[in-house]
């Protein structure tokens, strides 16, 4: 991946609103470069290098869409039933020996090609048999019935764009338009540290002082979600020197690195001053509760996102600075996080001039879904997290929300 320079960003100083962020981010990171090959079955959550221009007209060509007979429209009678005599059978995958004429109706299932001369089909339950030949009933519509060649996808039409993430839906469509292969993006080499004498590896004998690191476990996993190759880079000591030579180091073989914790302004507090250090720090300190203390940086060309060390801001922060800026590097800019409308179901008062994530749970009544606000607010309560459904998203602007109001919902599923 393109090396960046690090110091294409200048630090101002301030509190940063998530907004100005995320337009730093986006404005600096250079969009991705270089694309491979990879086969459909291992295509699932990369992301697209190049469009997909449709070879061919999907469906290829005019079918049935029901089990059923086809004829032609003009024969059709506007006052009653029109008899049309039996003559020929197409199934799907075989090719009408001739075309329909006046008069006649072909036996057609489901995917066969119309004959020629035929444009729309009778459902074989809307029909009474007449000897060898068939009543339809009036009222049906030209077409009625058949799928026209590219109705779906026209042939020579982007049916996928450039720097789409590639679902379940998106495989399926390159596989109809006859695709064995895709281009994606490389995947951005993501290395986590955490931070923190405190921390023991889960497994480890807990000393007196100790509580198991959490957050490396919560990232990786949240960035198994993500196009990217992930690594696990352990937990750095609180110790300035130590850990400005592991984000140097790290730096030389990774395309992104996250941190937690160690970001704030405590006297062992050390990922700020390691930036600096080994290379220029972007921004430090954003406006959003829980997540105040994040700092963004460039160490040896390599994006650094410091985040906050307490579990819920690390979360935050991680969906509001790493994710968008892993979603660039990986060419998937563009992909927002999913929100949605609900009403609260609380009173709650806020600052001025800083975001606030307040986490919800969700119930739905009467058709609305109803926001309640999770009942404690610490920004370590991890069961916060697993105890309620999303994020309810207070803008800047907001001080209180009261019962009743319209709010906006980051919901939890497919994220946490
Ligand atoms: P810090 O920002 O380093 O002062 O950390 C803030 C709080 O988050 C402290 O209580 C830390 O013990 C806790 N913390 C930091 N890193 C982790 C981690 N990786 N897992 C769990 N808790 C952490
Ligand atoms: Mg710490």
């Amino acid at each position: 991946m393109a090396q960046l320079s690090d110091d294409c960003f200048a630090f101002g100083g301030a509190l940063m609103a998530v907004e100005e962020a995320q337009a730093l981010i986006a404005a600096r990171i250079p969009p991705a470069e270089g694309e491979e090959l990879v086969a459909l079955a291992a295509a699932r959550g990369r992301v697209l290098a190049r469009e997909l221009v449709a070879p061919l007209p999907l469906p290829p060509f005019a079918n049935a869409a029901v089990d059923g007979w086809a004829f032609r429209h003009a024969d059709l009678r506007e006052d009653g039933p029109t008899r049309l005599v039996e003559a020929g059978r197409v199934a799907a995958g075989h090719v009408a020996a001739a075309p329909v004429a006046p008069g006649q109706a072909v036996r057609v299932f489901t995917g066969a090609p119309m004959p020629p001369g035929a444009e729309t089909c009778v459902m074989q339950e809307d029909v009474s048999r007449d000897g060898g030949a068939i009543l339809v009933p009036p009222g049906l519509k030209r077409g009625a019935n058949a799928r026209p060649a590219g109705e779906d996808v026209a042939q020579g039409a982007v049916a996928l764009e450039a720097g789409r993430r590639i679902g379940p839906a998106e495989i399926g469509l390159a596989a109809a338009l006859g695709r064995t292969h895709l281009a994606v993006r490389p995947l951005p080499r993501v290395g986590v540290f955490s931070t923190g004498d405190e921390l023991a590896e889960p497994g480890a004998a807990l000393g007196p002082a100790q509580t198991y690191d959490s957050n490396r476990f919560t990232l990786l996993a949240l960035l198994g979600g993500l196009p990217c190759a992930a690594s696990d880079l352990g937990i750095l000591p609180d110790d300035p020197g130590r850990t400005a030579a592991a984000l140097a180091e790290a730096a030389r073989t990774h395309d992104l690195l996250l941190t937690s914790g160690g970001v704030s302004t405590g006297e062992e507090d050390h990922v700020r001053a390691a930036i600096e250090a080994g290379g220029t720090l972007v921004f430090w300190r954003l406006a959003v509760k829980p997540g105040r203390p994040a700092a963004m940086g460039m160490v040896g060309g390599t994006p650094v996102v410091g985040l906050p060390g307490n579990p819920v801001a690390a979360v935050v922060c991680f969906l509001h600075l790493a994710r968008p800026l892993l979603l660039r590097l990986a060419g998937a800019a563009g992909t927002p996080l999913a929100r949605f409308g609900a009403v609260a179901d609380f009173a709650y008062r806020k600052k001025p001039g800083r975001r606030e994530y307040v986490r919800v749970t969700l119930a739905e009544a009467d058709g609305v879904t109803q926001a309640r606000k999770f009942p404690r607010e610490g920004a370590g309560l991890l069961s916060s997290l697993t105890e309620s459904d999303g994020f309810a998203e207070l803008p800047e602007d907001v001080t209180a929300v009261a019962p009743g109001d319209r709010i906006m919902v980051l919901p939890f599923a497919g994220l946490l």
